[in-house]
Formats: C-alpha cells, sequence, structure tokens
C-alpha cells in the first residue's frame, strides 16, 4: 500500500522530518479504518462543506514522530492540487466567511492587541518610518486590517483564490509568494499555518529572506497538553480532540521546543515581547494597552482569551 500511495499524484509520502530532514522516525498512530477516517471527514467537513470520498483509494493517515526533533507530521501530505480543492471547495467560502464574521468580539479584540504589541516591539527597537509587514496565510484578512488600522503597511499572501479575492476587496494587497521581496520586512505573521505546511523548512528560510535584519517572524500554531500520549490514542470520532492533527490538514504538529530548534536550523532567535504576559494585553483597556511594557517574560503558551489557544512564539532574524 505505501508504495502505491508514494506513487500516487493526488499525495506524496513525506520521506525525511519537514522540519529538520532526518530520515529516522517512528510511527506513532495509524492507520485507522477506512471507516473510522470516512466517519471522521463526514463530522468534520460535512456541516461546511462537502467532501470527496474518492480520495480514500490513495490515502492513509499515519502519524510519524521525528527521532532527531520530535515533530509529529503526517506521512502523506495531499497535492497542491487537493490542497485547493479542500480550501475552496470542500470548506465552503460563503460558509467559511459566515462563520468568521460571527467570531465572538474577543476574536477581534485580539487582533487589535497583537498587531499593537508587535507594532510596538519594532518602534522600541528604534524603526521610526513607517513599517512593512506581511501576513502569510491571511485567511480572511482580518489580521492584516488591524495592522493598517495602527498605519502599518500590510501585505497578505493567501493560498485561497476566494479569500485571496475577498482580501483584495477589503483594500488590502495581495503579494504572491514568489514575489516577497529580500531583507524588505519588519515583521512577518503566521497565524495558524505552519501546522498546513508540506513543507515548513523551506518556508522558513522564504520568510527569512523576506525579513530585514532584526525582522520579526511570529509563529503562532496549535498547542495540545500531553500532545504524544494524545497523538497515540487518537480518537478519530471526536473531531476537536483530534484537531491538533486534523488529517488533511494540520500535517505537522510543532512541540513548541521544536519550533525554536527548526528556527535555530534557519539563523532566527527567540525573543520575548517585553510584555507581562498575553493575558495582561486581553485584560487592558485600549488606551493602556501599549504603555504597560514591564518586565520581560515568555509569550508562549497564552490563553487567547478562551478563542484560540496556541504555542505564539516571536523569532528575530539574526
Ligand atoms: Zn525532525
Amino acid at each position: 500500500m505505501t508504495a502505491a500511495i508514494a506513487n500516487n499524484k493526488t499525495f506524496h509520502e513525506r520521506s525525511s522530518c519537514p522540519a529538520c530532514k532526518c530520515n529516522d522516525s517512528i510511527t506513532i498512530y495509524g492507520p485507522p479504518s477506512t471507516d473510522q477516517i470516512l466517519r471522521y471527514f463526514y463530522n468534520f467537513y460535512s456541516h461546511q462543506g462537502t467532501f470527496d470520498e474518492s480520495i480514500m483509494h490513495s490515502y492513509a493517515y499515519i502519524l510519524l514522530e521525528c527521532i532527531n526533533c520530535k515533530l509529529i507530521y503526517q506521512k502523506f501530505a495531499p497535492s497542491y492540487d487537493l490542497l485547493s480543492q479542500i480550501y475552496d471547495v470542500w470548506i465552503n467560502p460563503n460558509i467559511a466567511l459566515e462563520r468568521h464574521l460571527a467570531l465572538p468580539e474577543d476574536f477581534w479584540l485580539n487582533q487589535v492587541h497583537d498587531v499593537a504589541m508587535l507594532k510596538n516591539i519594532i518602534t522600541r527597537q528604534g524603526n521610526k518610518d513607517k513599517q512593512k509587514w506581511l501576513d502569510f496565510g491571511a485567511g480572511w484578512g482580518s489580521w492584516a486590517l488591524a495592522a493598517e488600522a495602527i498605519n502599518v503597511k500590510c501585505f497578505c499572501t493567501e493560498l485561497s483564490k476566494y479569500r485571496a479575492r475577498y482580501i483584495t476587496t477589503r483594500g488590502l494587497s495581495i503579494l504572491e509568494e514568489s514575489r516577497i521581496p529580500n531583507s524588505n520586512l519588519d515583521l512577518i505573521n503566521t497565524n495558524a499555518v505552519f501546522e498546513h505546511l508540506t513543507n515548513p523548512l523551506e518556508t522558513l528560510y522564504l520568510l527569512h529572506k523576506g525579513l530585514k535584519t532584526g525582522g520579526i517572524l511570529k509563529i503562532n500554531v496549535p498547542y495540545r497538553p500531553n500532545y504524544r500520549k494524545a497523538a497515540q490514542n487518537l480518537d478519530l470520532s471526536n473531531v476537536s480532540a483530534a484537531n491538533f492533527v486534523a488529517p488533511l490538514e494540520h500535517l505537522n504538529y510543532f512541540p513548541r521546543k521544536t519550533l525554536i530548534s527548526m528556527a535555530k536550523l534557519v539563523g532566527f532567535e527567540e525573543i520575548t515581547s517585553g510584555f507581562r504576559s498575553r493575558t495582561t494585553l486581553v485584560n487592558m483597556s485600549g488606551q493602556n494597552l501599549i504603555t504597560k511594557t514591564k518586565k520581560a517574560s515568555l509569550p508562549f503558551r497564552y490563553s487567547f482569551s478562551k478563542v484560540l489557544r496556541g504555542n505564539y512564539v516571536l523569532l528575530k532574524k539574526c
């Protein structure tokens, strides 16, 4: 079965770790039965669109753990064409937009807090010019709009054609990945992006190249307590519990140390925000937002006010 899948164009086998290129891994989950995975697809996609059962002929959901960096990754990654299908057809764009716009107030407030904090960090480095940012994988463009509202020029990349079109109707500028300029950007945001990437290490090099020296990369990826045990005992009938390694979509699960070691390989160093915590920011009123810069602390596993939970990492280009 493995050889057949490896030769199939719908999926390709990831024969080395996508974060460190190590060739040694162990299987920690899978494959589940066809029935289990079909039921998962039905539960996950039917209320937000549809799914194409025919992929099951060439699909095996298997989770590997890298011996070296401990990344947990899906052995088979969808092709670019299948990914486009998933994000623009299976997930009905109209339903997705409706759900996005109906997110609770906390979500929107957090976008504003996040961009304000990040702008403050770069301003503190002595940058007085208008800052140039990139929201890599910008989704519906809400974060980028928040950035533009505080006088930052924020470009966007977006894989989904439908979302990219929507972004432009909101007055934002789309930038093709291949046209990210060298050493030009003050900051790059990646929110809920790296877990989706087929080749995260290559993408990290690309983003590193786009930043000025001293520029900041923000990575926010899913966080799951006791992730290893959860992966080994994965219950696909519970869609939300399986979300940190969602079949076809969350191709990588990054333990925090893995994320940092991958970033070091590329030429980043981790920094702290200088803010006491994300929670402090969330609880502050708007006018006090960026004035309370107290002792440095780790802004890592924060609770995004019940809206998002993530491994939140800030990296500086050395
Ligand atoms: Zn690895």
